[in-house]
Formats: structure tokens, C-alpha cells, sequence
């Protein structure tokens, strides 16, 4: 029964369909009021310890006194106008600050609404820039695991076979696939880890538009954490062979694996980088793919004369206000020191959840730690007991995760390794 004035959860089991689940069987839905620094609170009063950041973006935490003011005092201005033929102040500040923090020659941004949405765009732009250049290019190499976003294009470069798009294969382009990384992020580097790419890469490299990768860490196709060697190899071939390297940097830009970017592990600057997520911090959909002047005025020098994209809502004036604020408070907060502090309490703490026998492996890198289990869980009961246990983590096959906002204290990271320990030690 709904209570009065109350989140109405009957009905969103019946009517509302929520990501990945089943309208048949859906999956219990916890009913959250307010958010505040690390902390959800459910509808009964139970405040729960967020280990997800939202899915990578709410680095800060919820709530955050500066981000509101942000959002309020640019709404006040205007909330909404077109990009098309007008500009802002928000988003050219906001502009200035991603070309000035991205890696070098990243230069010309195109503003979107999501990750995915960045992503279409990313691969749009290799796909116009040799268009441009009188070379039908119509292919993509891509890592097995891969995860890209839900959209079509993006989808297509996502592993058809691993990942939660299969369903989807007979209906999309096919690209190219190579092994995916096997040599972790803390691991001697193994230059065979390279090979499977390097041959699919010389073998069709003239008909490859460009590789498209998550850098250091894939994701939602496993949350693999991989050797920076691997990335640096990747940037050499592509110049070897002359396709353009795209970096998606959705779930990893800003700071959440001890580099600002990925990409710095490894010390490349690729051709294209997308970002979103913990772009606004969380507070608002934005997305940015970013590239190089020589690229851009290539694409717009072919028959379409311009890039052939623009949708309703870029470069939305409240979003970039709360980005512009968010960048700054990154700075302000020292994330360095936050992110490094987790890492350095991860690399403690995982370890003995690792001596559970549940458990297959367990790894870390910034503030993300991963416990890979050798059986995918019950995905509501195990739900259910973090619940119980006063955290939000929400684990995903055989794999429970957790990226908290940064500003997470000692304590509180703990109560999230706890937890965990404890809910599989049962
Ligand atoms: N790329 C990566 C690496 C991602 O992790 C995600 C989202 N999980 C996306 C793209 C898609 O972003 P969005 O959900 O904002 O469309």
C-alpha cells in the first residue's frame, strides 16, 4: 500500500521499467528520499553508505552545497537555449577548462547529453574524417569485454559475446574484436598481451576508422584493471598504422583511478576522448567528446561541410554551470589525496575479503575496488543484505564492486569492505 504522500512503489513495479530488469519479475526497488555527502536515505529513515557514486559520477557526494548553488543561481539566468548559431558563458568556460585538463592536442569539444550519445559522436567523427579524406573506412577495432554505452553504434563496438547487448548481435554492424587485456594494472607487463591486437590491427587496418577503448579499466564488461603498457602499445600502433584512437573515458575521467585521466597511466593522448558521468558530478546528464582541431576541420572540410550532429539539448547552460563548479571543486578538494587515500585502504582491506573461499579474485585501483566471485549471486537477496547491513553496493554477476565519491572517510570505506565481507562470509 502506497503510504500517503509516499513514493508510490506499487506502482513503479507495475508501470515503471528500470535499467536491465524485468517488467515480469522485477526487482525489489528501494525508495530513496534525499541524498546528502555519502549518505542515501530510504523512505523508513535508513540511511545507506553509497558505494556506487551513482554509477562512477557522484565523486563529491550528493547534495553538495556548492553544486546546488551552482545549479540554482544558473537557473535563475537560463536554464535552456540552443547551441545552434548561440553560445554561453557556461559552456565556453566549461570548454576552456576540459581543453586545458584533457591531454595534449585535445583541443575542439563537441558538447551531448549522455555517455552513449558521446560515444555516437566519437565514432560519427572517424567516420566523417575519412569519409573526408576520400577513404571508405567503415570499421572499428575494439576490445573483447569492451563496454560502450546502450545506444546502436555504441553498442556495436561492445563485446557482441560477453556482454549484455548479445541479444542485439544479428541486428548491428560487425567490427573488429581482439583478446581483451590479460595482464593486470599491478602485474610485470607481458608483451604476448598485445599480439592479438597488433595482428588484427595489421591485418585490416585499411579498412579500421578507428580503436575504440576504455582506458585501464573495461568496465561493465567485467571491471577488468589492465597494464598501462597495453594502452602505450595501442597509441604507438595506431600511429604505426595510421587509425585513429578513440578513449572513452566515461566511467574513469576525473580522477577516479589516481590519474585525472586513464590515459595518464600510460602517458597517451589520444585522437578522440569521450567523457561524462562525473563530468557535472553527478548532478545533471552532460557529455563531452573532445578532439583535435586537424581532425575537426577535416571532417568539416568533406562534402557534408560540417559534422552532421547536434543535439537538442548540447552544451544545456544549467549542466555546464554545475560542470564548471565541479571541475573546480575537484581541484579544491585535492582528489588526489582522497582518491589516493582509498586506494591505499582498498589495497588493505580487500585482501582479507579475498580469503573467503566465495571468492575468485580481488583487485583495486583509486577508488575503485572489485571482489570477483567463482558464482554469479542472487541479485535481490544479496541486495538485500547490504541494505541490511546499511550500504548501497549493487553487484552485478559474479561481481561486486564499489567506486564511492571521493570525499568517502576512513570509517565509512570500511563499513563498505565490511559489509562486504561479512554478507559473503553468510
Ligand atoms: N562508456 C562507458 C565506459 C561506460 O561505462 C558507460 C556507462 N556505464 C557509457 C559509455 C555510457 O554512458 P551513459 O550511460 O551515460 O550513456
Amino acid at each position: 500500500m502506497q503510504k500517503e504522500n509516499g513514493i508510490d512503489v506499487e506502482f513503479d513495479l507495475r508501470h515503471i521499467w528500470h535499467p536491465y530488469t524485468s517488467t515480469i519479475t522485477p526487482l525489489p526497488c528501494y525508495p530513496v528520499t534525499s541524498a546528502k555527502g555519502v549518505y542515501l536515505t530510504l523512505e523508513d529513515g535508513t540511511q545507506l553508505i553509497d558505494g556506487m557514486s551513482s554509477w562512477w559520477s557522484a565523486i563529491h557526494g550528493y547534495n553538495h552545497p556548492q553544486l546546488t548553488t551552482a545549479a540554482k543561481t544558473q537557473l535563475d539566468k537560463m536554464s535552456h537555449v540552443m547551441f545552434g548559431g548561440i553560445t554561453h558563458q557556461p559552456a565556453v568556460e566549461l570548454c576552456k577548462k576540459l581543453v586545458a585538463i584533457t591531454p595534449q592536442d585535445l583541443d575542439t569539444v563537441f558538447l551531448a547529453d549522455s555517455g552513449s550519445v558521446a560515444v555516437e559522436v566519437a565514432l560519427k567523427m572517424a567516420l566523417q574524417y575519412w569519409h573526408a579524406k576520400g577513404e571508405y573506412r567503415s570499421s572499428f577495432l575494439t576490445l573483447r569485454h569492451g563496454y560502450h554505452g546502450d545506444t546502436f553504434a555504441a553498442m556495436s563496438v561492445t563485446d557482441p559475446d560477453n556482454s549484455m547487448h548479445s541479444i542485439y548481435k544479428g541486428f548491428l554492424p560487425k567490427h573488429i574484436f581482439a583478446n581483451s587485456p590479460q595482464c593486470g594494472f599491478w602485474d610485470e607487463w607481458n608483451e604476448d598481451d598485445i599480439s592479438d591486437f597488433s595482428e588484427k590491427l595489421a591485418q585490416n587496418h585499411q579498412q579500421i576508422a578507428a580503436v575504440i577503448l576504455e582506458p585501464i579499466v573495461q568496465g561493465a564488461g567485467g571491471m577488468q584493471l589492465y597494464h598501462p603498457t597495453y594502452l602505450r602499445r595501442v597509441r604507438e600502433l595506431c600511429d604505426d598504422y595510421g587509425v585513429l584512437f578513440i578513449a572513452d573515458e566515461i566511467a574513469v575521467g576525473f580522477g577516479r583511478t589516481g590519474k585525472l585521466f586513464a590515459c595518464e597511466h600510460a602517458n597517451v593522448s589520444p585522437d578522440i576522448m569521450c567523457v561524462g558521468k562525473a563530468l557535472t558530478g553527478g548532478y545533471m546528464t552532460l557529455s563531452a567528446t573532445i578532439t583535435r582541431k586537424y581532425i575537426a576541420d577535416t571532417v568539416c572540410s568533406g562534402e557534408a561541410g560540417c559534422f552532421m550532429h547536434g543535439p537538442t539539448f548540447m552544451g544545456n547552460p544549467l549542466a555546464c554551470a554545475v560542470a564548471n563548479k565541479n571541475l573546480e571543486i575537484l581541484e579544491q578538494n585535492q582528489w588526489q589525496q582522497q582518491v589516493a587515500n582509498i586506494e591505499k585502504q582498498l589495497a588493505v582491506e580487500l585482501p582479507r575479503i579475498a580469503t573467503l573461499n566465495k571468492v575468485k579474485q580481488v583487485r583495486w585501483l583509486g577508488a575503485i575496488g572489485v571482489v570477483e566471485l567463482h558464482q554469479p549471486v542472487n541479485m535481490a537477496e544479496i541486495q538485500q543484505a547490504f541494505v541490511n547491513a546499511g550500504v548501497w553496493i549493487r553487484p552485478f554477476g559474479r561481481l561486486i564492486y564499489i567506486m564511492p565519491p571521493y570525499i568517502i572517510t576512513s570509517a565509512q570505506l570500511s563499513c563498505l569492505t565490511q559489509a562486504i565481507y561479512q554478507v559473503l562470509k553468510r
